[in-house]
């Protein structure tokens, strides 16, 4: 279907022909029309996808098409979790705003209060903005959204994990006309705290899921080494740092100590690092990021945080120090690389502690991994669960005494003394159970 076939007004269609887009994405295919018959949605969505389309060109149809529901108000918010992405949706609005009579402004963090002050005393029409800074200006009383139109929440998710639940509760309850329609985009919505918000904000969505998560990325190279302990992972990361193709690179640690620690050994190798942990405030986080977004420092280790919303096309390579608890964070975590058509590599250090987790992913994935070697960096580590080889030396011990009348397969597995492993949920600490 081609995007003639959306009855979108001809403005917008200037802008969508200027950007040579022909036909609507997948998401936008589905989104467009249920939003234009005025329906609330819940959309799980992976950037790449189209999805910033796929709510503003419906938005503005709707802000072009009505009256404002009050002439003071902003008509249309749209939130999103970090001020990259804020500020990358307020790109594109900007294209779509240019032709119209609408107007708009950036609101984030970080930047002049009294400017944006001055900013909203103009009424924008639409605002882009993160949740903290908005909420600022609404207690300020420097914005009002009583008669707000359209609620937009980007990457609702990544919201919620940096905490701006109380935010988002104050900016529901602020923009209280009974004609609001509201748009929650996340990236998945295997999220408890996303079934909540939705709960909370949205009349009887239609939901839409495409692209499913598990579909390979054609611009990323994964691989996947084997490593028998902390210090033999650090030496392939080591040997991986010496790359030569290296423009950015993320690393993704289990721990915040290890990030902290690997960010100072990718100082002593002339790599200039930082580290991002849960353990800083939201306004350095902040700060952290703006600074490898804007390349002063060519490596970021980090926790979970950093593994959405991030689009930097510079990050050529994704390294997991370790593999994340969830099948789903993994494609998030490499997602950072590969972005707008570039090539990205997907480096994956695999040691026992990981291996739980690396079934998960296959699972996910749905085909087995495979593992590179560096040369004079082999594992010994044969990637197989312990509790599977005590199994196979278990049936093994149980071939070999069969049909002797006396044979004890039970005691077979005692003799062998394997190592049972509980490796709880997360596969990442094992637990040595004690033989009966
Ligand atoms: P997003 O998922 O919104 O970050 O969009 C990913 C990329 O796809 C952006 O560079 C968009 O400009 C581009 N894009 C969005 N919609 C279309 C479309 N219908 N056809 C081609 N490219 C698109």
């Amino acid at each position: 279907m081609p995007f003639n076939d959306l009855s979108l007004d001809p403005r917008l269609m200037r802008s969508v022909q200027h950007l040579g887009f022909v036909k609507p994405t997948e998401i936008q295919h589905e989104a467009i029309p249920a939003v234009m018959v005025g329906r609330d949605l819940i959309v799980s969505s992976q950037t790449g996808s189209g999805k910033t389309l796929a709510y503003l060109l419906p938005m503005m149809q709707r802000l072009l098409k009505s009256r404002p529901l009050s002439k003071r108000d902003a008509r249309a918010l749209i939130l999103a979790p970090t001020r990259e992405l804020a500020k990358q949706v307020y790109a594109q609005l900007r294209l779509f705003v240019s032709n119209t009579p609408l107007t708009s402004a950036l609101i984030v963090g970080g930047e002049n209060f009294n400017d944006q002050e001055k900013l909203l005393k103009r009424q924008p029409n639409i605002i882009v903005a993160t949740p903290g800074r908005f909420v600022d200006h609404l207690e300020h009383k420097s914005v009002f959204i009583n008669g707000l139109e359209m609620l937009i929440l980007d990457e609702a998710d990544r919201m919620l994990d940096l905490g701006f639940m109380p935010q988002l509760t104050v900016i529901n309850k602020a923009a209280d006309h009974r004609l609001r329609q509201t748009l929650l985009f996340s990236a998945t919505l295997d999220h408890a705290e996303v079934d909540e918000l939705a709960l909370a904000l949205l009349k009887t969505p239609h939901r839409v899921a495409v692209g499913a998560s598990h579909q390979q990325h054609q611009d990323i190279s994964q691989q996947f080494y084997l490593a028998d302990h902390l210090t033999h992972k650090e030496a392939l990361l080591r040997h991986f740092l010496q790359q030569s193709d290296i423009k950015q690179l993320i690393i993704f640690t289990a721990t915040r100590e290890d990030a902290e620690r690997l960010a100072l050994l990718c100082e002593q190798l002339g790599r200039s690092a930082v580290g991002l942990s849960g353990k800083l405030s939201q306004s350095s986080r902040n700060a952290v990021m703006q600074a490898f977004a804007t390349g002063k420092h060519q490596v970021l280790v980090t926790t979970d945080l950093a593994s959405r919303g991030l689009d930097l096309l510079q990050v050529s390579h994704v390294i997991n120090f370790d593999l994340p608890k969830h099948a789903e964070e993994y494609v998030h975590r490499i997602g950072r690389t590969g972005r707008a058509g570039a090539k990205g590599q997907a480096i994956s250090l695999v040691g026992p502690k990981d291996i739980a987790a690396l079934e998960r992913i296959e699972a996910f994935l749905r085909q087995p991994t495979g593992f590179s070697v560096v040369d004079g960096l082999a594992a010994k580590f044969d990637g197989k669960p312990k509790v599977a080889k005590a199994v196979a030396k278990a049936v093994a011990g149980k071939k070999a005494v069969q049909g002797k009348a006396k044979a004890k397969p039970v005691k077979a597995v005692a003799k062998n003394k394997p190592q049972f492993f509980e490796g709880g949920d997360d596969g990442l600490a094992p637990v040595r159970r004690k033989q009966k």
